[in-house]
């Protein structure tokens, strides 16, 4: 039974959708891996050429009751893009900047760019996407959206959704569906199906803000589950992208994001401390903070001497630098 599912659906996809459709073992087991540990073997595989193409894909396979799992880098380190049903990769395709607003610092992407090629594309205009994954030679914006991403520098930048304004997408039903700020009034707002979800998404907010507030840790990179303080009326304005972000695809598939952006940085200085014990360090970070820095990073022993290992190629100061970081990992 469920194979005739499947071959229905193949036949459908091939028919309808334009992109590359993968119904083979092999592709199918490139795709049943991520980042992470986990393996599932998935029913199929779409790369849509079109996000008319993505969004088609997805009602086939809603009409076929099998589920969707949309997929960027796949360096996600949680199994994240690995299902069961139909993996849709928007990476190969779907990386265009559709918008660029330079005056005004904004951008509206495609999911499936990869952030260093956007920032490539803004460098020239002294502009950059701040968020800065390890990964950003294959993390999409779809993907950093998907599960919240932050930086090295999230310190001065905070995580996506602190630099995402507005999220177009593609309900689980097929309804295309803009998420951004609410307006003062939700009841103005003319179409129907918007109306409804703003309105539920706000009794949601506002129902669950006493328990939000008493249980959400207040950390800056606080990243799992559902952002439900967002959705506080309370707060002043709310921005309905941002319960999109970090929900891992699990609401509505992006179509197009619209990113704040930020001047590129420009001089730039390191001081590197060095510390007795992990325990030491760990107590300084409180102070350090306070200095304004655009970054704090631990670098440990285990770290360095592995660095150590490898044929020298690096100039005396990063030398100087590893030996100074040394001292961070705890004496035994
Ligand atoms: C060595 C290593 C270092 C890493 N360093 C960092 C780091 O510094 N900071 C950090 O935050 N993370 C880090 N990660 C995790 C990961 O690389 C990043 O979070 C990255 O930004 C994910 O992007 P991606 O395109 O690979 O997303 P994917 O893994 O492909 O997808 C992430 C989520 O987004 C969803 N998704 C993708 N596209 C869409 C779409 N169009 N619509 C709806 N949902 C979508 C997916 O279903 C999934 O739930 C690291 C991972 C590794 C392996």
């Amino acid at each position: 039974m469920l194979s005739q599912v499947r071959t229905g659906l193949e036949a459908r996809l091939r028919d309808e959708v334009d992109g590359e459709v993968h119904f083979d073992a092999f592709t199918r087991g490139r795709y049943a891996t991520d980042a992470s540990q986990y393996q599932i073997m998935p029913a199929g595989v779409v790369v849509p050429r079109t996000m008319q193409a993505a969004a088609r894909a997805c009602a086939l396979a809603r009409e076929a009751g099998i589920p969707v799992t949309a997929r960027g880098g796949g360096t996600s380190q949680s199994g994240q893009t690995i299902n069961r049903g139909l993996v849709v990769d928007g990476s190969k395709h779907l990386r265009r900047i559709l918008e660029l607003d330079v005056a005004n610092r904004r951008c509206t992407v495609e999911p499936g760019i990869v952030l260093d090629d956007l920032n490539r594309q803004l460098k020239p205009h002294g502009l950059w996407f701040p968020v800065d994954v390890s990964t950003a030679s294959r993390a999409t914006i779809g993907g950093m959206v998907g599960n919240n991403s932050c930086g090295g520098r999230s310190l001065r930048y905070g995580t996506t959704r602190d630099n995402v304004t507005s999220i177009q997408a593609v309900l689980a039903d097929g309804t295309p569906m803009h998420f951004g700020e609410v307006e003062t009034d939700p009841a103005s707002i003319n179409d129907p199906r918007r109306r409804d979800l703003t309105e539920q998404l706000l009794a949601i907010g506002m129902r669950e803000a006493d328990e939000v507030a008493a249980r959400f840790p207040k950390v800056q990179r606080r990243v799992g589950g559902y952002n439900l303080d967002a959705l506080d009326p309370r707060r002043g304005s709310v921005n309905l992208a941002h319960i999109l972000v970090g929900s891992e695809g699990t609401l509505a598939y992006s179509t197009a994001v619209e990113l704040k952006l930020s001047p590129l940085l420009g001089r730039r200085a390191v001081g590197v401390c060095h510390f007795g014990s992990f325990r030491a360090a760990m107590q300084a970070a409180q102070h350090l903070v306070t200095l304004g820095p655009i970054a704090i990073e631990l670098v440990d022993a285990t770290m360095i001497l592995r660095a150590f290992s490898i044929p020298a190629r690096s100039c005396g100061h990063r030398a100087s630098t590893i030996a100074a970081c040394c001292a961070m990992h705890p004496v035994t």
